[in-house]
């Protein structure tokens, strides 16, 4: 079992230890063999997966993770082709200004309330961190707009860090396939950094994401496509044959219409 980092060393020790314990207490249906076995299809079919939100450097990440709550990859990367190539550092982001940064991306959800975080999360890595994009989560959840889900996306996405952001396609199949149970994110990335091989662990956000948004969708899931339909434990499974195991043509980024 590894050393699961749960919080920042600020906040309480005693609640990370209970989320720990709920977490090991809400067990795995799979043992450590079938966990191995599900992670090395995923990554025989995906040696290489990678995060679908555009980005030309670690600010424009934490922008795009930013805008892309309760929104869709495709729909983000459609507003911020052109934002990033006006605006691709804080002071540019700065001289823009919140006005016209409304104008470019108005047609993603919360449109406002994001340009306002943007404007001010690039006023803080100026002022308070050089104009560069700090590398713990811990100084990472300082920046308006910034959770510990963007914070574990930017981690690993621009310093290669091995973390878990828990979404929702993550929190889906963590509980419906008993993976690793868990009743909130945080619950259910402290489950998932327990049992899974470390050797995977630096692609697992990413298999896990990919699965979920192409084959184990929220409404109906493929299971006649999916590579670990033999092993799954979900108990409303439509197949248990799994689909052939073979490396996916190149990831191809969707464009929103
Ligand atoms: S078999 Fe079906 S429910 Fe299980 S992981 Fe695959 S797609 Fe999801």
């Amino acid at each position: 079992m590894k050393n699961v980092k749960l919080k920042s060393p600020k906040q309480s020790s005693k609640s990370n230890a209970a989320t720990v314990r709920l977490a090991r207490a809400q067990r795995s249906a799979y043992s450590a063999a079938e966990v191995e076995e599900i992670f090395r299809r995923f990554s025989v079919q995906r040696p290489e997966p990678r995060g679908e939100l555009e980005h030309v450097n670690p600010f424009t990440l934490v922008v795009a993770v930013a805008l892309s709550a309760q929104a869709t990859d495709a729909g983000v990367n459609k507003a911020t082709r052109a934002l990033f190539a006006v605006a691709d550092t804080p002071q540019k982001m700065l001289a823009l200004g919140e006005e016209k940064l409304q104008d470019y991306i108005k047609t993603i959800g919360l449109y406002r309330n994001k340009a306002k975080n943007v404007i001010a999360l690039s006023e803080k890595l100026i002022t308070d961190f050089g104009s560069e994009v700090p590398r713990t989560r811990e100084e990472l959840v300082t920046l308006p707009g910034v959770g510990r889900k963007t914070a574990n996306v930017v981690l690993s996405m621009a310093f290669g860090q091995p973390t878990i952001a828990v979404d929702t396609h993550i929190f889906r199949i963590a509980n419906r396939i008993r993976l690793a149970p868990g009743r909130t994110p945080d619950e259910v990335e402290a489950h998932l950094l327990s049992v899974i091989p470390e050797a995977y662990l630096y692609h697992a956000h990413h298999w896990l994401i990919l699965h979920g948004r192409y084959v184990c969708k929220a409404r109906r899931p493929e299971c006649e496509r999916c590579v670990i339909a033999d092993l799954c434990k979900f108990s409303e499974k439509s197949c248990d044959i799994p689909a052939p195991l073979v490396e996916l043509p190149p990831q191809v980024v969707p464009i929103a219409g």
